[in-house]
């Protein structure tokens, strides 16, 4: 934590602040160690306060041994002004804009302008989530723990599915499988999306019948240790006709050959193009709606992303999806994702789930 909170403080100052308020919950969990769902942090280069009420301050002295925890209740506007008295001079206050609403931000100034005389608050964003971008070892392997948890259920319950389950069934099967062996929790809502509900790329599983011959779209992901995962694989119960083949065969290759091609020193766009461009060559560009990939970690979706106009430099260390997919209105989708890991200039996959396009194809 105490790397983090120096790499953190660096960026503070070269954005020409005296101290940082840090509200976003994966961001104080990142540098704090605290898990609770309700805290601040103020860091400055030589404090590092962490505020929060009664139910969690023995547990943030225990999670977050490099903050002094100090106990606050009611509204940030009336306990702000005491905590930034503990900073001076701090007169350049960054906050996270992201993620305060408007009328929160009111109050806040309020209450400062009336009480801390020449003290600014200002907004900044992307201080934090760039030092996310790059996995620490042991930030890997929870993200490996979680992988292999969603690539266990994966491999154990896709082959159970039948004609005739609801898409819910097959959710739940998942998330059952998942949560039996290790996952805290899933990282998201699983999707299972069946024929045409895999044209929408966040279809909630509902009552829809799984029937032979539709392309089923599995997407689902577990938690462990704060860590996300996210897999998704496509499936045909039965027998597949051309169309399924060729859209299959092409988001595989596509997804192959960007895993195969991605190099370090890349920006996301270049990442993108990668996949972007074969799709585009067999005459479903305009059916690849999303970009490649994005950063998992403390959140399911963080930066980097790989995506048209993305300027993120890839490096080692870091950890993202590889997801081509084709979407046809009125037909469904195909998707296939992996999470890999950039390591002495490639990609490494992580995911070890079979990709298998249908399931007893005898039926
Ligand atoms: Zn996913
Ligand atoms: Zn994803």
């Amino acid at each position: 934590m105490t790397t983090r909170l120096e790499r953190l403080s660096a960026r503070v100052a070269d954005a020409g602040l005296d101290a940082l308020i840090v509200s976003q919950p994966e961001n104080r969990r990142y540098l704090s160690g605290f898990t609770g769902s309700s805290g601040w942090l103020l860091i400055s280069p030589d404090k590092a306060l962490l505020a929060t009420d009664s139910r969690y301050t023995e547990q943030a002295g225990h999670q977050a041994p490099a903050f002094q925890v100090v106990q606050v209740s009611g509204d940030l506007a009336r306990w702000l002004p005491d905590l930034v008295a503990q900073l001076k001079p701090a007169t350049r206050i960054g906050f996270e804009a992201a993620d305060l609403p408007h009328a929160s931000y009111k109050h806040w100034t309020e209450s400062l302008s009336s009480k801390s005389a020449g003290v600014q608050l200002l907004p900044t964003e992307d201080l934090v989530e760039p030092l996310r971008m790059v996995k620490e070892p042991e930030e890997r392997e929870a993200i490996l723990q979680a992988v292999r948890r969603a690539d266990a259920a994966m491999d154990a319950i896709v082959p159970t599915i039948e004609p005739g389950m609801t898409e819910r069934q097959v959710a739940w099967r998942l998330e059952e499988h998942m949560r039996e062996h290790g996952a805290e929790a899933v990282s998201f809502e699983t999707i299972v999306a069946a024929g045409p509900n895999g044209a929408m790329a966040h279809h909630r599983p509902d009552d829809t019948l799984l029937q032979e011959g539709q392309p089923i779209v599995i997407d689902m992901g577990a938690r462990v240790d704060g860590y996300c995962s996210d897999l998704t694989r496509t499936v045909l119960l039965g027998r597949p006709d051309d169309t399924f083949k060729r859209i299959y065969d092409t988001v595989l290759s596509a997804q192959l050959t960007a895993i195969a091609t991605l190099r370090s020193g890349m920006t996301g766009d270049q990442g993108d193009a990668l996949a972007r461009s074969l799709i585009e060559k067999a005459s479903y560009g305009d059916k690849f709606g999303h970009s490649l990939g994005h950063g998992v970690g403390l959140a399911i979706h963080e930066p980097p992303r790989l995506g048209k106009g993305s300027p993120h430099p890839l490096q080692d260390d870091m950890v993202f999806t590889v997801e081509p997919g084709i979407y046809i209105t009125g037909w469904g989708g195909v998707r296939i994702e992996d999470v890999v890991e950039l390591a002495k200039g490639s990609a490494v996959v992580l995911s070890t789930a079979r990709k298998r396009d249908t399931v007893r194809s005898s039926l």
